[in-house]
């Protein structure tokens, strides 16, 4: 079973350990505030009041035996680099770290972490996103021009099948799957299957054969 290390239990670093547990993996948390370990004692498998800066203390844990870490200190930087330094000094063997700024991220990729989070960063344009389209439920953008995206299917397409809706020869963009609220996943849908409201359609094509598609049935 994977094992999490978390260093920071702010709203990030907590919420994301939380997650973690209630999916069924180990999170041991770190963090310097021995309150707010208190908290989140209840919560995580593990929990300890240190500072994370220091080597001996990361060592004396174990934490080289996890298998990802995550920095998720954001206002002090000094102590997110530290803190990212120790851990793949010690050997963890993937290192994910939050930043606030452009050049804290820089940082932290040239210290060579597996992945950098901008969380407030990302929230934002995924909401921007989700603002100007309101069907849109999640995407992930496949490179800067192509995206999968989770559309709502709106009343308006209730009844009608793959075939009548056509997104193909339209838009140029297509359905893959169509996740039904009652009847589970349908990957790779024919063109006879049927749209319900409620139902919500997995569609890949550019972010404009998309934006199309979604403006065309936008409520
Ligand atoms: P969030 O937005 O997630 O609430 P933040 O970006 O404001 O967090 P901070 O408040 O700087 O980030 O840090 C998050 C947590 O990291 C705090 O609970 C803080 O006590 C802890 N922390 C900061 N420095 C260290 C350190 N050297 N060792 C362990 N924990 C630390």
């Amino acid at each position: 079973m994977k094992q999490f290390v978390i260093i920071g239990l702010g709203r990030f670093g907590s919420s994301l350990g939380q997650e973690l547990v209630q999916l069924g993996y180990e999170v041991l948390g770190i963090d310097k505030n021995e309150e707010t370990v208190d908290d989140m004692s209840r919560v995580l498998t593990h929990v300890v009041a240190a500072d994370a800066t220091d080597e001996e203390t990361l060592r004396a844990l174990g934490v080289r035996n996890f298998d990802c870490g995550v920095v998720a200190i954001g206002d002090d930087i000094q102590a997110s680099i530290l803190a990212t330094i120790q851990l793949k000094d010690i050997g963890v063997k993937k290192v994910v770290a939050k930043a606030l700024s452009e050049l804290h991220g820089r940082v932290l990729e040239k210290l060579g972490v597996d992945r950098v989070i901008y969380p407030e960063r990302d929230m934002g344009i995924r909401v921007a996103h989700q603002l100007v389209s309101p069907n849109l439920l999640d995407y992930i953008e496949l490179s800067k021009e192509y995206t999968i995206a989770e559309l709502a299917v709106p009343s308006c397409l209730n009844g009608k099948t793959l075939q009548d809706i056509n997104t193909r020869a339209r838009f140029g963009c297509s359905i893959v799957a169509i996740n039904k609220p009652k009847g589970g996943v349908i990957i790779a849908p024919t063109a006879v299957e049927e749209l319900e409201e409620k139902d919500i359609m997995v569609v890949i094509g550019t972010n404009e054969q998309i934006e199309k598609f979604e403006a065309s049935v936008a409520r």
